[in-house]
Formats: C-alpha cells, sequence, structure tokens
C-alpha cells in the first residue's frame, strides 16, 4: 500500500476521500498523525490553495501528498464566502458561526435568488517540487435554505438544499453525498489519474 498524506485536519473529508480511495492500493493518513501543522491558506483561488496545503504536507513528510481546498459560493453575495468559506465568520469561525451569517446575509432574499454551489479543487503531489501535481475539480449546485435539515456531512451541508433530491446534502449517506457532490466528482477524476 501507497502510503499518502492528506493535507487537512477536517474529520469530515477524511471521510469522504478515504471512502473514494479504498480500491485503490492507498492508504490515507491525515497531515497530523505526522505532527504536520496546518499551513496559513494565503492563495485567492482554490487550486493555489489546494498546492499550498499539498507541498507543505509532502514537504515535512516527504511522502506524496493530496489536498482539498473548497468552498461554497453564493450568487446573491457575488460568490463569497468562495475560498474564504471556513473563516466566513471570522478566525475564530466553526461551523455553527458561518451558517447563521449565512443565513442572516440570505434572510431578505426569496429562494429563487439563494442560488449556491459548492466547489472542490484536489491536487496530488508527488512531492514537495511536483513541477506538473495533478488537478482535478468538481461543481455542486443547490440553493440556501434558512433552516437547517440533516445532521450528517459537514459544514454548510443542513443548509445546502438539492432540489431534484428533495432534502440538503446534509440528510445523505456518504455514499450518495460521495456520487453527487464537487468532491466526488473531483475525486473521481483522481482515482482515474492515479489507476
Ligand atoms: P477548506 O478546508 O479551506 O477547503 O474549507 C472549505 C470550507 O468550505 C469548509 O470548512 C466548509 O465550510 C465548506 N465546505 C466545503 N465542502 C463542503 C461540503 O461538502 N459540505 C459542507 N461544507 C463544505
Amino acid at each position: 500500500m501507497q502510503k499518502l498524506v492528506l493535507a487537512s485536519g477536517n474529520p469530515g473529508k477524511l471521510r469522504e476521500l478515504s471512502r473514494l480511495l479504498e480500491s485503490l492500493d492507498y492508504q490515507l493518513y491525515p497531515q497530523a498523525y505526522f505532527g504536520v501543522a496546518a499551513v496559513p491558506e494565503t492563495g485567492t483561488t482554490f487550486v493555489e490553495n489546494a498546492i499550498i496545503k499539498a507541498r507543505n504536507a509532502s514537504q515535512h513528510t516527504g511522502l506524496p501528498a493530496l489536498a482539498d481546498d473548497s468552498g461554497i459560493e453564493v450568487d446573491a453575495l457575488d460568490g463569497a464566502p468562495g475560498v474564504y468559506s471556513a473563516r466566513f465568520s471570522g478566525a475564530d469561525a466553526t461551523d455553527d458561526t458561518n451558517n447563521a451569517l449565512l443565513v442572516e446575509k440570505l434572510r431578505d432574499f426569496p429562494a429563487e435568488q439563494r442560488t449556491a454551489r459548492y466547489r472542490a479543487v484536489i491536487v496530488y503531489m508527488r512531492h514537495a517540487g511536483d513541477p506538473a501535481p495533478i488537478i482535478c475539480e468538481g461543481s455542486w449546485e443547490g440553493l440556501i435554505q434558512l433552516e437547517p435539515r440533516g445532521d450528517g456531512g459537514f459544514g454548510y451541508d443542513p443548509f445546502f438544499y438539492l432540489p431534484d433530491h428533495g432534502c440538503t446534502s446534509a440528510e445523505l449517506s456518504v455514499e450518495e453525498k460521495n456520487r453527487l457532490s464537487h468532491r466526488g466528482q473531483a475525486l473521481r477524476q483522481l482515482r482515474k489519474a492515479l489507476a
């Protein structure tokens, strides 16, 4: 089994990515397992941030690294919070404070104007100096609802409504979410590239 370090401490992402890599000969370890601390995400695009994180994890472990950078773009907020999704409500943001701020900002918009999409970029770097990282992308359309529903997933999922399914992404099983999600799409591209 090839060891692969995941440049994230997010247990939700580890769960989803591990499931998607199960059938390949890769064993995914969170970077904290090797004592790697998170690096500041100073990029202004998902691609830049994913490369910054993967390079840092690879540099500190000597292993190939996988990084995901993702976020939610809300049309009524001109694409915010975008790359700042994790820190939307400030440096000490939690999922709850981020979701509360999102609802507050969208309260006066009718449902049909609360269109949004998740985006994910996954980067695979063979080593810290890899000049040609594999870059995979996915996006997933939905509407922001003002009341939470469901307790699966993480982040904005209880508020991310999927009109075609009549539920939020927090009401999907891990398998179903992976089949549909921005991260699932990107990871299936990665699986093809790695296979
Ligand atoms: P990152 O760790 O910098 O990629 O932060 C991405 C942030 O976007 C997360 O902290 C969540 O707030 C949000 N996000 C990304 N993907 C998802 C998802 O699948 N469900 C819910 N929130 C997500």
